[in-house]
């Protein structure tokens, strides 16, 4: 039986309970590729939230703050073992729900979320303090203590990885969480909380609410009660949490938008750099934070690139996302389609060249044709603004210097990548971009060793790897005197 038939009414889940929306209110999820609804999910809010928030603090005083750091490991190792052993159903709802392809779901998404389980199951027990020589006769301590509730707040692009980038470290350094998935697609986080229940995390430790970011999401920023937020979205969102979370001093990461920089010079090759053009625009149809949305590339290479990756562009297959041979999905949803095609729109009306898309294609589903855009300036809305969708702009450069201050001749910086076979230059660029990741003769590799964040407006704070669990604790200095 498809997946689709058994898809069950989301509920919230809050202190180990499965629960309806106090108000009793419901939302539909809708299946992007075939704009019919898939079921419909739990609406929360503020005062969901607020049941949540306090399920989580005594979850934090009570039994969680029990719990050895070996075990904490041991739960979050048992939940990637779980993640992994329901990897087919959970790709497959998160590809009916957001509409990435079922090869991205079940090769990339599901199986890095376990793996990033997993890394930071290793972390519990190696979050260490320090003993430091001080002036005075004292032996003098730091110990490294979780925030508290955390609420993390997450967008619809990767709804599965992004919750395993928040949830296992928060849980590895011993904090209690309320998750909110984005309202497009909040069925695999609602998978997530099965599986934490499943591996017995205690009641509390791990909420859910469903939810709008205007009612839920607003209400655990404003919540007293809640210690820090986790954001990833966009950056306008970011800096209305910002604002408001100064009433309360929480702690925030925001991982925010970008209109990256992928740069390829006359030396790269050929048939990378196409792929690498290709794959850092279209990969999850181009809703990815760190698209490569801006292709910088040097006056000499141009006509030779731009042809191939027209021609590789005409290949890629669009259409049914649970089909393994399709490349490129629909956009998640109306909205997010129609955003796609007016800047489309404003690309034409600027003067930019179109080369290839550039329209929604027939039938069902919210799908837009890859789009590529030629003789575009950096001075065009279409490469100032984060489109999140299929739409490349292409630029040309002369040297070096020019590039990497075109480059960094923006608000965002996420990610850029070079492309080039002169180990120097690649080095010195890396040094120049003003980005959270440089990426040389590649594009798109995560880690879940390897931080991840923005430099600029997209964002402050680390994800995995040692940086991203060090933003979940806080340090304690401990004077004892001995004199
Ligand atoms: P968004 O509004 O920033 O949504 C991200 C998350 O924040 C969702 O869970 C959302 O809830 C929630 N939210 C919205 N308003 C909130 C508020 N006032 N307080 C607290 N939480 C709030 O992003 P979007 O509207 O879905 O997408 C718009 C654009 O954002 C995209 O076109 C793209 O440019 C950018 N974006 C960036 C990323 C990234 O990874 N950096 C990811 C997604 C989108 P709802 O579910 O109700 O919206
Ligand atoms: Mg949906």
């Amino acid at each position: 039986m498809p997946v689709t038939q058994k898809i069950a009414p989301g509920r919230l889940f809050i202190g180990g309970q499965w629960v309806d929306a106090v108000a009793a209110n419901t939302f539909t999820t809708v299946n992007p590729a075939t704009e019919e609804p898939i079921t419909q999910v739990a609406e929360g809010r503020a005062e969901d939230i607020d049941r949540a928030v306090k399920a989580a603090r005594q979850a934090f005083e009570g039994p969680w703050a029990g719990v050895s750091a070996a075990d904490r490991g041991r739960l979050l190792w048992k939940m990637a073992d779980l993640i992994e052993s329901r990897l087919a159903e959970i790709a497959e709802v998160e590809t009916l729900d957001s509409g990435k392809t079922i090869t991205e779901s079940s090769r990339v998404d599901v199986p890095m979320a376990a793996d990033c389980f997993r890394y930071f199951a290793g972390w519990a027990t190696k979050i260490e303090g320090e003993t430091i020589p001080v002036r005075a006769p004292c032996f003098s301590y730091t110990l490294r203590e979780p925030l508290g509730v955390v609420g993390q707040i997450i967008p619809w692009n990767f709804p599965i990885l992004l919750a395993a980038w928040k949830v296992a470290p928060a849980l590895a350094a011993g904090n209690t969480i309320v998750l909110k998935p984005a309202e497009q697609t909040p069925l695999t986080a609602l998978r997530l909380a099965g599986i934490a229940e499943e591996a017995g995390l205690p009641p509390g430790v791990l909420n859910v609410v469903t939810g709008f970011g205007p009612t839920a999401g607003a209400a655990l920023v404003d919540h007293p009660g809640v210690d820090k937020i986790a954001f990833t979205g966009s950056t306008a969102v970011g800096q209305e949490i910002m604002r408001r979370a100064a009433g309360s001093l929480k702690r925030l990461t925001l991982e925010l938008g970008g209109k990256s920089p992928n740069i390829v010079f006359a030396d790269a090759d050929l048939d990378l750099a196409v792929r690498g053009a290709s794959n850092g625009i279209f990969y999850n149809k181009g809703e990815v934070c760190t698209a490569g949305s801006r292709l910088f590339v040097e006056e000499s290479l141009h006509d030779a690139l731009l042809d191939r990756l027209s021609a590789f562009t005409a290949k890629l297959q669009q259409g049914d996302p649970l089909d393994p041979k399709t490349r490129l999905g629909p956009q998640v949803s109306e909205g997010q389609m129609n955003r796609v095609l007016s800047y489309v729109d404003k690309g034409k009306g600027e003067g930019a060249r179109l080369v290839a898309g550039g329209s929604r294609a027939p039938g069902k589903g919210y799908f837009v044709r890859p789009t590529i855009f030629d003789d575009v300036q950096n001075g065009m809305t279409i490469a100032r603004e984060e489109i999140f969708g299929p739409v490349l702009s292409v630029l040309r450069f002369r040297d070096l210097d020019e590039v990497v201050r075109a480059a960094n001749d923006t608000p965002y910086g996420l990610a850029a990548a070079v492309w080039t076979k002169d180990i120097k230059k690649a080095h010195r660029a890396a040094r120049l971009l003003k980005s959270g990741t440089v990426w040389i003769n590649t594009y798109g590799l995560y880690d879940s060793a390897m931080p991840f964040g923005g430099y600029k407006m997209s964002g402050f704070g680390r994800e995995l790897g040692r940086h991203g669990l060090l933003e979940y604790t806080q340090t304690k200095s401990v004077w004892v005197d001995l004199s």
